[in-house]
């Protein structure tokens, strides 16, 4: 068995005591493989274990590994999600090749994304990007943003509204993690108010997975823990 098979039998493990330890149901925790900077032979032994849904951040790359998968491999049905910065040039790209896009902070990107989706594909699964930290620096709507995109989201045919992601400011503390995680599950339960269909938070990455899982994660982004530290060296 490769060392990424490995890998992801071991995360899946941990899901599934995470699960059991804070009393949710057993596969209410969807894996996510962020398989940025890896090449398609890390996705297809990724694939090999079972994996289905993976997770890329920079459009170029992105397309040119759904290309290669739907046009070498369209047998293993792979769930594509964009989960990076989206400039509004890029937008096209994203609407003609991904399922899901985690990352929608501006009613302009919105919009664009809707209108360009193809007439052939089913509406787009979208997350809106919430800054739970309020670090100015860091991507994502502040709260009081959300409730107006939602309501612009919802009147657009080609997207579907399922719910929020944050990349909370990297902590190691399990209580601190824990905290911006319920932040965020506390927001969607508001909005949920208004917005009844939603069902999805993408929250937890390789080092905060436990404690996005005890505050209602349903989507972990797993990269490091399953193909090994990224090599930056071809991006800047
Ligand atoms: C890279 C990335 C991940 C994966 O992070 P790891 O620490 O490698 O697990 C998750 N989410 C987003 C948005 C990312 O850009």
């Amino acid at each position: 068995m490769s060392s990424i098979q490995q890998n992801i039998e071991h995360i899946t493990s941990q899901i599934h005591s995470a699960e059991q330890k804070c009393g949710r149901a057993r596969d209410s925790v969807q894996l996510l493989a962020v398989s940025k900077t890896k090449p398609n032979q890390a996705i297809l032994e990724a694939a090999h274990a079972g994996q289905r849904m993976f997770g890329e951040n920079y459009v170029q790359e992105g397309v040119d590994k759904v290309q290669f998968f739907n046009h070498n491999h369209p047998d293993l049905t792979i769930e594509w999600h964009f989960i990076g910065p989206i400039q509004s040039n890029k937008t096209r790209h994203v609407a003609e090749h991904f399922a899901w896009v985690h990352t929608i902070d501006r009613a302009k990107t919105a919009q664009r994304l809707n209108d360009q989706r193809p007439e052939h594909m089913p509406a787009l699964q979208v997350l809106l990007q919430v800054n739970t930290s309020g670090e100015a620096s860091k991507s994502g709507l502040d709260t009081d943003q959300i409730f107006e995109l939602a309501e612009l989201i919802s009147r657009l045919p080609n997207l579907k509204l399922r719910g929020l992601m944050s990349i909370p400011a990297n902590v190691t503390d399990y209580n601190s993690q824990l905290a911006a995680f319920k932040q965020l599950a506390e927001l969607k339960d508001q909005l949920s108010e208004k917005h009844p269909d939603l069902d999805t938070l993408s929250m937890g990455m390789s080092g905060d997975m436990e404690a996005a899982i005890e505050a209602g994660s349903t989507i972990v982004r797993i990269g490091t823990a399953i193909f090994g530290a990224r090599d930056y060296a071809n991006k800047n």
